[in-house]
This record gives C-alpha cells, sequence and structure tokens, in this order.
C-alpha cells in the first residue's frame, strides 16, 4: 500500500509538473525508451491505456489474462478480445458478445455476424482485412446491453486496441459502442450518415446488424453509410 501510494504521488506529481510546462508553451519532452517501460508497467493495475503506439495486441491480450474486472466475467464462457488484421485500416466495434460469440470465443459470428460479413463483402473487403472487436469482451446475461459500470472497466482495454492498431477508420456498430467511443448519448439515427471524430480516427456510426435483422427496412440507411465509407477508405471501391 504505502508503495502503491508512493507511485500515486510520483504521477499526481508529474502530472502538475507537465501541466505547468503545457501552460509555459512547451511542447514536447525528452522519454527514454526505459522511463516509457515504466510507465508501461504503472498502468497494467486496471485496463488503462499505457503510452499509444507502444504495445501489441498480444500484450494487451496477456494483461487482460482471465479477466475478472467487472461481474460479466461471471456468466461467460469465453472472452471475447476481438479478431482480425492487426494492422486494419478499418475497425467495426459492436456492443459486446451474444450467445454464439461467447461459445464460440470470436466476435460476430452468429446471424448478425453473417450479415456483417455480407456488409463487408459489399465494401469489397475481406473479414480477414478488417479487425472486429466490441465495447465489452464478455456476453451480457440475456442479451442485455452492457452496464455502465461494465462499460468503464473494458473499455480501457478495446482503447489500447484501438490505439495498438491505429486504423484509418472505425464503423461503430449500434449506438452502445457510438456512445462509448464519442462519450455523448445521441440517438444513433441522429449520430449515423458522417464522419466522427474519435482521437484522430475518423468514426462512422451505423445500426448495428442484430437491429437491421429485426428493421431490415434499416438496410437502406446503412448502405449509404458504407457508401460513404468506401468513397474514404483508400482500399475501397
Ligand atoms: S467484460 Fe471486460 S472487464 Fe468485464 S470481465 Fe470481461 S474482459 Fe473483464
Amino acid at each position: 500500500m504505502v508503495i502503491r501510494n508512493g507511485f500515486i504521488t510520483i504521477l499526481d506529481e508529474l502530472t502538475r509538473t507537465l501541466r505547468q510546462m503545457k501552460a509555459a508553451g512547451i511542447q514536447e519532452v525528452g522519454c527514454s525508451s526505459e522511463s516509457l517501460d515504466a510507465l508501461n508497467v504503472w498502468g497494467q493495475g486496471s485496463g488503462n491505456a499505457p503510452v499509444a503506439g507502444s504495445e501489441t495486441l498480444e500484450d494487451i491480450r496477456t494483461h487482460l489474462g482471465d479477466c475478472q474486472r467487472c461481474k460479466l466475467c461471471r456468466s461467460r464462457t469465453h472472452i471475447v478480445f476481438g479478431c482480425g488484421n492487426p494492422k486494419a485500416r478499418l475497425m467495426f466495434i459492436g456492443e459486446g458478445p451474444g450467445q454464439d460469440e461467447d461459445l464460440a470465443g470470436e466476435p460476430f459470428v452468429g446471424a448478425a455476424g453473417q450479415l456483417l460479413n455480407r456488409i463487408i463483402d459489399a465494401i469489397r473487403l475481406r473479414r480477414s482485412d478488417v479487425y472486429i472487436a466490441n465495447v465489452v469482451k464478455c456476453r451480457p446475461p440475456g442479451n442485455r446491453l452492457p452496464e455502465a459500470d461494465e462499460i468503464e472497466t473494458c473499455l480501457p482495454f478495446l482503447r489500447r486496441q484501438i490505439a495498438a492498431i491505429r486504423p484509418l477508420f472505425i464503423c461503430t456498430l449500434g449506438g452502445c459502442a457510438a456512445h462509448a467511443l464519442l462519450g455523448n448519448s445521441e440517438p444513433i439515427s441522429r449520430l449515423r450518415g458522417r464522419f466522427l471524430d474519435y482521437e484522430g480516427i475518423r468514426i462512422m456510426p451505423t445500426f448495428h446488424p442484430a437491429y437491421l435483422l429485426r428493421n431490415p427496412e434499416k438496410k437502406r440507411e446503412v448502405w449509404e453509410d458504407m457508401k460513404l465509407l468506401m468513397k474514404e477508405f483508400p482500399y475501397g471501391v
């Protein structure tokens, strides 16, 4: 506890000093690789991100371990970490695993996943070209939406995955993923149809494939969103 409090004091001092330097107009500081390694280690108590770009997806998966950080661990079969190209230019992010995904340990493998595959085909990519993940990595019981405390606990790992992959574009599927990354609560029907920003990465929010299965008339709007994405995406049309 004493050591932990010491670290917290050091980090507080560091934060205060950096803020003062920023206020004084200093734009950057030198940092040795040893210091970066030390900062990474300090970030490992929770899911909080270490220095962006300094870790791989494997590092993040190792740190996640047999995660019991939130209550979703109690009912899961598998942690669904994410899958696809670790250097993807495009990421798809949904809200959480369903029953099929929980059993398989892979995101979007059920009926909604088949529809997502068709969407990916339609934009002339293969599933293996993109990276697919969710806001929470364990199945919410009864396929309910993830709760705020679960999102808060799990989201840092997704943020770290995004920082490791550094995609050009993210397509969020459904309101939960858009709200988690954008930090707002606007209805998805108002968020979709335009690019928004997440830490310099362009986000296209659109409807979740599971919602499309229940509301097939909304597929037209998703196709409009995909056309905007294709227009911008370097490997598109
Ligand atoms: S949802 Fe995320 S934080 Fe919660 S137990 Fe699963 S991996 Fe851990």
